[in-house]
C-alpha cells in the first residue's frame, strides 16, 4: 500500500528546482520548497548543460528538456581549446567531435530563466520563500524543519540542495568533520556579459558565430580566457580566470577580489590578436571588477544520514573547469526522485537515499578531483602538460566519463540497489 510520503527541499537553486520539477509528478509524494531569499531567484551567471545533464533532463520528462529551451539555451557545436601563450601562441590544443545530431555536446544557458521556467508549473502553496533553515529535530521520526522567523513544517524527508555553504550537510556530517565546511581553491574568475555584436567586433566573426556556435577556453600562463554564446544569441559570456598563489597556500578565506585594469593587462598582454584586444576593450573600461574565488568541498565521507540527504552544491561544490556543477545537480534530481518515486512509504524511503549515496557520491567526487586538475592544465600550471600543445591532444577525453554516462544504466543500477535494499538482500543498506 502506498501512503503519502512528505518530502521537505531546503534551497531553491537549480538543484533543489529540478528536483521538485522531477517530484511533482508523483501523486503519494506532498512534496515542498523552502528558499532563505525573499524570492525564488538566481543570481548567479550562465552555464554549460552538457549531453549527461540533458539526458536526464530528458528522462526526468519533456516539459524539463523544454525549460532549457524555453531559458533561451544557445547549443554549442563543440568546445575548443587553443594555446593563448609562448611558441605555440594560437595553436589548437584539442576540440570537441561536432555535436551528436540533436544532442548538443554541451548548451549554453542563463541560470536565472532556467529556474523560472523549472518553476513555472508548480502549485504555489508548496514553494515557501523567506524561509531559512536553522535547525532541525528529528528523533526516530518524522523531521521538524525550524526557520528563523520561528515557523516550523514537518517531513519525512529532507533534502538539503542549501548550496555551498549548506546547514545540512553540516547536520549530516557534524560540525567537527573537517569536509562540512568549504575550502578555497585558490582559483579566482571574473565574468561578463557582453551583447552579441560588440563582442563579435572585438573577437571576429570567427570565433563568435551563432550558426557555428563554439566554446572557447584560452590557456595561457596561470591564466585563462573563455567564451560561448547565450540568450538565444543575443549575448557573449566572456570569462577570465587565474591563480592567486598566496590565497591557494595560505587557505586564506576569501570570497571575492578586486582585479584592477593593470592585472588584467598583465596577464594577457601577450595574448594573441584578437584575444588581448577582446581583454582591452570589454574589460578595461572600468578601474577594477570583482571576481570570484572558486571554492570547493572535500569528500564527504556520505551525502545521507538517516531522513536527511544532501544534494548539488551541498553535497558536492566544485570548481567550475568541467562545467558540471549545475550538471551534476540535475542528475542528482533525476536519481534523487525516481528512487523517492519508487518508495512506497516513508521507511521504503530511508532506503532510497542509501541507494541515491551509493551510486551519486563516487560519480560525482571523481567530478570534483577531476575539475581541480582540468584547472591546472587550463591555467597553464599543470607539470605534465604546461603549454605544449601536444600534451593536449587528449585533453578533451578528460571529460568522456562525465558526458558519456549512460543515465538510463545509471538509474537502473540506482534502482537495483534499492530493491536489493528493500528485499533485505543488501545489509549495507
Ligand atoms: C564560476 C562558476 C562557473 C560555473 N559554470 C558551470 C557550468 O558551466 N556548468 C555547470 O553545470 N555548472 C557550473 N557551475 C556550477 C553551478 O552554477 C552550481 O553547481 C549550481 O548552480 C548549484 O546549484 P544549487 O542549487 O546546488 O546551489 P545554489 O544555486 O547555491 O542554491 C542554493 C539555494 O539554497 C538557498 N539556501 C541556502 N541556505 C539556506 C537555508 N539555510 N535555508 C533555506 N534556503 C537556503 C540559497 O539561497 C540558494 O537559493 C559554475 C559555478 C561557478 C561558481
Amino acid at each position: 500500500m502506498t501512503s503519502s510520503i512528505r518530502v521537505a527541499i531546503v534551497g531553491g537553486g537549480v538543484a533543489g528546482a529540478s528536483l521538485l520539477h522531477a517530484l511533482v509528478k508523483f501523486p503519494h509524494l506532498d512534496v515542498h520548497i523552502f528558499e532563505s531569499a525573499t524570492e525564488f531567484k538566481d543570481a548567479g551567471m550562465a552555464f554549460g548543460l552538457a549531453r549527461n545533464a540533458q539526458a536526464a533532463l530528458q528522462l526526468i520528462g519533456p516539459s524539463a528538456v523544454q525549460c532549457l529551451e524555453r531559458a533561451g539555451a544557445v547549443p554549442m557545436k563543440g568546445v575548443r581549446f587553443m594555446i593563448a601563450h609562448g611558441d605555440a601562441a594560437g595553436s589548437l590544443a584539442d576540440e570537441t567531435a561536432d555535436a551528436v545530431p540533436g544532442k548538443s555536446l554541451t548548451s549554453i544557458v542563463h541560470r536565472a530563466p532556467f529556474l523560472q521556467e523549472l518553476l513555472a508549473d508548480i502549485p504555489r502553496d508548496r514553494m515557501h520563500a523567506s524561509k531559512k533553515l536553522e535547525k532541525v529535530d528529528q528523533k526516530n521520526g518524522p523531521v521538524t524543519l525550524y526557520f528563523t522567523d520561528g515557523t516550523t513544517h514537518e517531513c519525512d524527508i529532507l533534502v538539503g540542495a542549501d548550496g555551498i555553504h549548506s546547514t545540512v550537510r553540516k547536520l549530516i556530517l557534524g560540525e567537527d568533520d573537517a569536509a562540512a565546511v568549504p575550502r578555497n581553491s585558490g582559483g579566482w574568475l571574473l565574468m561578463t556579459l557582453q551583447p552579441f555584436d560588440k563582442a563579435q567586433a572585438s573577437l571576429g566573426q570567427e570565433l563568435v558565430d551563432i550558426d557555428n556556435a563554439r566554446e572557447y577556453s584560452w590557456i595561457g600562463q596561470n591564466a585563462v580566457l573563455l567564451h560561448n554564446i547565450l540568450s538565444n544569441g543575443e549575448q557573449v559570456q566572456f570569462v577570465i580566470a587565474s591563480n592567486d598563489t598566496e590565497v591557494e597556500s595560505a587557505h586564506l578565506d576569501h570570497w571575492q577580489r578586486n582585479v584592477g585594469v593593470d592585472e588584467i593587462k598583465k596577464l594577457f598582454k601577450d595574448y594573441p590578436p584578437p584575444l588581448n584586444k577582446a581583454v582591452d576593450e570589454l574589460l578595461c573600461n572600468v578601474p577594477e571588477h570583482k571576481a570570484l574565488y572558486l571554492w570547493e568541498h572535500p569528500n564527504a565521507r556520505t551525502y545521507v544520514s538517516g531522513p536527511m540527504c544532501i544534494m548539488g552544491d551541498a553535497a558536492h561544490s566544485t570548481t567550475p573547469w568541467h562545467g558540471s556543477g549545475g550538471g551534476m545537480s540535475v542528475e542528482d534530481s533525476f536519481i534523487l526522485s525516481t528512487l523517492l518515486g519508487r518508495a512506497r512509504t516513508p521507511s521504503e524511503a530511508l532506503t532510497a537515499l542509501k541507494a541515491y549515496d551509493r551510486v551519486r557520491r563516487p560519480r560525482t567526487q571523481r567530478i570534483v578531483e577531476s575539475s581541480r586538475a582540468t584547472g591546472e592544465m587550463l591555467m597553464g600550471r599543470h607539470a605534465e602538460t604546461g603549454l605544449d600543445p601536444k600534451k593536449f591532444r587528449s585533453f578533451c577525453a578528460r571529460w568522456d566519463f562525465i558526458i558519456e554516462i549512460d543515465m538510463e544504466k545509471h538509474r537502473d543500477e540506482a534502482l537495483q540497489i534499492m530493491e536489493a535494499g528493500l528485499k533485505g538482500e543488501d545489509t549495507i543498506l
